[in-house]
């Protein structure tokens, strides 16, 4: 069964996201603080995805982020912000949140969501994809391993969350490329996805700060301006 921790100090609504998530199938943890949550992912460490108010009493949502992402680069994050704190959006995508969703939201885009992030951790875990596909994709000095989902520059290991490593995994396949970012939210987030290309430009901030020696300017992760960007091994 999937497994959704959702963290949200105002009862009522935590309470109806929950029901309507075991409705539709989930197994739910629900925390009414990022203290209670770190308790709850420590006891139950297969969860599947989080669902992270950002305003919280105590440790807020951006914090626990990070927290949780500092140990499990698997689960999948959406953080949950109010109209209008668009930097706060930005800064959880940045520090290792997959999505997010604004409130006041519809609780069937949030399950459609979660559902959709959900396949995407699954299929790149290795239990399904097909027998056939190589365990190692090498690019030039990049090898990214599909097993352990780690890339490696030059021999060295860098830990990838699940978004980034199937955007590195898009990059791989289509090296040389120029790849528009509407393309990429697609390739990576599925078809039919609600959310903006920001997105991908706070992934590909992330990632250029993890795989290039000088993040500033970038020698891997290429901008094709007014486009989108292209991976030169
Ligand atoms: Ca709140």
């Amino acid at each position: 069964m999937k497994r959704v921790l959702v963290v949200e100090d105002e009862d009522s609504i935590r309470e109806m996201v929950a029901l309507n998530l075991k409705m539709n199938g989930w197994e739910v943890l629900e925390a009414p603080s990022a203290e209670r949550a770190l308790e709850l992912l420590q006891s139950n460490p297969s969860c599947d995805a989080a669902l992270l108010d950002i305003m919280l009493p105590g440790m807020d949502g951006l914090s626990l982020c990070e927290t949780i992402r500092r140990s499990n680069a698997d689960i999948g994050i959406i953080m949950v912000s109010a109209k209008g704190q668009e930097a706060d959006k930005i800064r959880g995508l940045s520090i290792g949140a997959d999505d997010y969703i604004t409130k006041p939201f519809s609780v069937s885009e949030l399950i459609a969501r979660l559902e959709a992030l959900v396949r995407r951790v699954r299929r790149s875990s290795s239990e399904g994809r097909e027998n056939a596909e190589p365990d190692q994709l090498v690019s030039g000095s990049f090898v990214l391993d599909e097993k352990s989902r780690v890339l490696y520059k030059a021999g060295k290991p860098i830990d990838l969350t699940q978004v980034e490593f199937q955007i590195m995994e898009l990059f791989f396949r289509n090296p040389g490329t120029a790849m528009v970012r509407e393309k990429i939210l697609e390739g990576v987030w599925g078809k039919g996805y609600f959310g903006d290309v920001k997105i991908v430009d706070v992934n590909i901030r992330r990632l250029r700060m993890k795989i290039e020696d000088e993040p500033s300017s970038p020698q891997h992760i290429m901008t094709v301006w007014g486009y989108g960007y292209r991976w030169n091994p």
